[in-house]
């Protein structure tokens, strides 16, 4: 399918090594390729001038919607007044500054410091070495194994990348390394037992939790981490009482919480984080994402003043924290995240998360809930997700190898709406723009329909 005649596509199949991409495939040029070239609103825009309306906000985020000019005036702005400058030994700019204060002002109680890298990944990183040197300040040092669990997500990176829970991530890369264990996944839809309660699920998550960290022995346990919302393991929110439940087995082995809010910050669950939606109290706390909503490279790792404490106290010992970037709290970027969380606000996208969320969720349930392979349709906020079953009486699901999940997200593609073909499970997820309409929501629910049923024909 490679154009050679056309430059641009051939340099693409012949030099640019994309990230979660067939290799083999791109080069050969068996599947298409897709070069975006604008963006409004919802839309993106195609090299052939192809428009389709991105219910995955890239992924999963882009909350303010493309094409912000608030934002492209803030990164201008910044980049010709100071571009850059470290933030090293105590220096800095005045973006980061204001941008910290703007986040501690909207995060939950407790929280105290905000430490910035560039993607989710590298914050997760932060969070393993601070979690690690927190126990050697407290005298801890064989307190460092780190618990997350099956269908995490969280990096592509060696330590975050042990931490994911996804086979495909592990597969060839010889990870997981380092201490990382993982747990059961609050997957209530995949659960053995049919007949359970959400409740009787969520008891046996913390009870199976518990289990490991007696097993390992919990002088030996020194974290959880884990998403608000299970993101690219599947769209799944947590059975009823399980974040309760879990907090209470952690707080009785003195285990930290780390909650992954990179893509349930800033607003994606109609709270401006997962962590006020489920009551969590985080020692340590990811944001990437939604905090410039991808129009600068951004992630934090925020600090609750109990963990802030010690690593505070330990440093007279330590001496300065041996850990930087040498872009931590790129100006650029900060300014675009304050640009970001402005609009937010002004724009009333928290509100219209949780009112147009919930519309979408309807709307796909009036679309295709009584479909024969429409097993879940599941969410909260602006996440959705449909599970496609090859019966849904027994839940019996489709033989991977028909790849029906990633053939429905084509077929919904080829209607002009952007899903995606989660990457474990026939599942078609949704996180669209959180200034999403309902007539937009009605759009995405009617290709739904289309789509299921053109590909349910040809199974
Ligand atoms: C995307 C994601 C990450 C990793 O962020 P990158 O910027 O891709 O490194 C970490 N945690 C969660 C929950 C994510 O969704």
């Amino acid at each position: 399918m490679t154009d050679r005649s056309n430059e641009l596509d051939a340099w693409d199949r012949d030099h640019f090594f994309h990230p979660s991409t067939h290799m083999a495939g791109h080069a050969r040029g068996e599947t298409p390729n897709r070069i975006v070239t604008g963006a409004e609103g919802v839309y993106i825009v195609d090299r052939e001038g192809r428009r389709s309306l991105d219910a995955f906000g890239g992924l999963y985020c882009v909350n303010v919607g493309y094409g912000r000019t608030e934002i492209a005036d803030a990164i201008a702005a910044q980049a010709h007044s100071l571009a850059y400058y470290h933030a090293y030994a105590g220096h800095g700019s005045e973006p980061s500054i204001r941008l910290s204060k703007m986040i501690i002002d909207r995060a939950p109680a407790g929280m105290s410091r905000v430490y910035y890298g560039l993607s989710g990944s590298d914050a997760n990183e932060t969070n393993i070495k601070l979690i690690w040197y927190y126990n050697n300040v407290l005298g801890r040092p064989e307190k460092k194994k780190i618990i997350s669990r099956h269908r995490g997500y969280h990096g592509s990176g060696v330590m975050t990348g042990s931490l994911t829970g996804l086979p495909g991530f592990h597969r060839a890369f010889d990870l997981p390394r380092a201490p990382v264990l993982h747990t059961m996944a609050p997957y209530y839809f995949r659960r053995d037992d049919l007949s359970m309660s959400e409740e009787a699920f969520s008891d046996l998550c913390a009870a199976s939790l518990e289990k490991t960290i007696l097993e390992e022995g919990p002088e030996t346990v020194a974290a959880f981490i884990g998403e608000p919302v299970l993101g690219t393991g599947g769209i799944v929110p947590p059975p009823a009482g399980y974040w309760d439940k879990i907090q209470a087995v952690l707080a009785r082995y003195d285990i930290l919480l780390v909650v992954d809010e990179v893509i349930t910050g800033f607003g994606r669950l109609g709270t401006m984080f997962g962590s006020e939606f489920y009551g969590l109290r985080p020692d340590l706390m990811t944001i990437a994402k939604g905090l410039t909503s991808a129009y600068a490279p951004l992630s934090g790792v925020v600090v609750s003043d109990k963990v802030w404490k010690v690593l505070e106290d330990g440093s007279d010992a330590m001496g300065p924290i041996g850990h930087g970037w040498t872009y931590s709290a790129h100006p650029i970027c900060t300014a675009a995240g304050i640009a970001n969380l402005d609009l937010i606000d002004r724009m009333g996208l928290v509100e219209n998360a949780a009112d147009v969320g919930a519309y979408l969720r309807r709307a796909l349930t009036a679309a295709v809930g009584d479909h024969p392979i429409v097993g879940d349709i599941r969410g909260e906020g602006m996440l959705a997700a449909v599970e496609f079953v090859a019966d849904r009486e027994t839940r019996r699901f489709f033989d991977p190898a028909l790849k029906v999940g990633p053939r429905i997200a084509a077929a919904l593609a080829a209607r002009g709406v952007l899903g995606r073909g989660m990457p474990e499970g026939d599942i078609l997820g949704f996180a669209p723009p959180l200034c999403l309409t309902r007539e937009e929501a009605d759009i995405v629910a009617a290709a739904t329909k289309g789509a299921v049923e053109t590909v349910a024909a040809e199974l």
